[in-house]
């Protein structure tokens, strides 16, 4: 039961219950058991998943009385699929299930050709595991489901970090995906997130689109998905960066696949190298800047924005009269106004007039609840510099 007034956010069908807006929990219920809301007047809201070891208590998974049982859920994740249908022209790589976006609470779902990961990402999903995994394994062509709950916000839900395989064979090494023509090994195992950031799938292809020519900087490369694309889309050149040595092998290995050898590979902090190259006076078409997350919580977002205001305002300086400078941010936290404003002060310090050209966003498997604004997290600017 919810104290008084603390109904009204899911009047507005906002899925969270924080602790703090809780009177009273009748019964014993385990971490993930589905328990029924009700107002302070004893008014049903609806069913969600509980955790009391959560700051977000109950995540919902209706909002009226209808019971959540294996038939529910399996259905649920049954339509997230099908909502994809119209993907599969373009990729193989699809995120399936994007959690609260689409009503299955915890749980995140990404194809990679006929591999399936499946991210647990808190205790309302995790509680109907054997379901999510028969649903997804059943699915036309998966041949491996596999876990990669390794990530940390489990811990916010006191669950452990776990890998493996869930269902069907062990996938491969390397798993090949195709992407608007261009071909990604993806490591499931051990890459970044579930192992490719399919979330800047349309970005990319706006990169290709533009890249005609243009001597390309890819700042935060990962494994090449940026440079690729700018090589494929006929860029003159492409310099790409990053710290981490397994990453930018696997972009390497990425390039040979597609064909593609004249990209050069620097590994580097994108903070100092970016020093390095202005000092040298060395100019840029196209930069695309897609730093990892910079604020995980509200304490941080101040240190964000101000390492945002440094990379926009480097890369602002780089940048040949004409160019372009595709700058995204995956700092949920960050909101696409401040991260605005943000870029404009960049633009502003680094004495060069910019238009904003287009907005950027995740890509559309990743869709945004209107009534959750927490499920838009990727934005981004495409600027010219003139
Ligand atoms: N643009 C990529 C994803 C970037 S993820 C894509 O579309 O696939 C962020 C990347 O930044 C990671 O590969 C990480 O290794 C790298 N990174 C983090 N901090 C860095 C730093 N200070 N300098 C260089 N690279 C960094």
């Amino acid at each position: 039961m919810l104290r008084p007034g603390k109904e009204r956010s899911l009047a507005r069908r906002h899925p969270w219950i924080y602790s703090g807006a809780v009177a009273r929990v009748q019964g014993r219920a385990e971490p993930g058991d589905v328990v029924v809301v009700r107002d302070s007047s004893g008014t049903v809201l609806g069913r969600a998943g509980y955790n009391s070891a959560s700051q977000i208590v109950g995540r919902m998974w209706t909002f009226d009385d209808a019971i959540v049982d294996d038939e529910l859920v399996a259905q649920r994740v049954e339509a997230a699929v099908t909502r994809r249908d119209s993907l599969r022209d373009v990729t193989n790589a699809v995120r399936l299930v994007y959690s609260e976006s689409d009503a299955v609470p915890g749980l995140i779902v990404d194809r990679y050709d006929d591999v399936v990961v499946v991210q647990f990402t808190a205790a309302a999903a995790e509680r109907w595991r054997p379901v999510i995994i028969a649903t997804l394994a059943a699915l036309d062509g998966v041949k491996s489901v596999f876990e990669r709950s390794d990530i940390d916000v489990r811990r916010r839900e006191a669950l452990p970090m776990v890998t493996g395989l869930l269902a069907g064979d062990e996938p491969a090494e390397q798993v090949e995906i195709v992407e608007h023509g261009c071909r990604y090994l993806v490591d499931v195992r051990r890459g970044h997130k579930t192992g490719f950031y399919l979330d800047q799938r349309d970005n990319s292809e706006l990169v290709s689109r533009q890249a005609d020519g243009c001597r390309v900087l890819n700042l935060f490369c990962y494994t090449g998905g940026f440079s690729i694309a700018a090589i494929r889309g006929g860029a003159a050149s492409v310099v790409s960066v990053d710290s981490s040595a397994p990453a930018l092998e696997r972009a390497r290995q990425n390039a040979a696949a597609n064909g593609v050898g004249d990209v050069e590979w620097v590994k580097a902090d994108v903070f100092t190298y970016l020093r390095e190259l202005r000092d040298k006076g060395e100019t840029f078409d196209l930069v695309v800047l897609d730093p990892p997350k910079l604020a995980s919580s509200a304490a941080q977002v101040q240190r964000a924005t101000r390492g945002y205001k440094d990379l926009n305002w480097l890369a602002f300086r780089l940048l040949s009269a004409g160019g372009h400078l595709a700058s995204f941010s995956c700092s949920g936290l960050v909101d696409s106004d401040l991260f605005t404003k943000v870029v404009a002060g960049a633009a502003l310090d680094a004495r060069r007039e910019v238009a904003l050209v287009h907005h950027l966003d995740q890509a559309t498997d990743h869709p945004v609840s209107l009534s959750f604004p927490e499920s838009a997290y990727l934005k981004g600017l495409w600027c010219r510099v003139d």
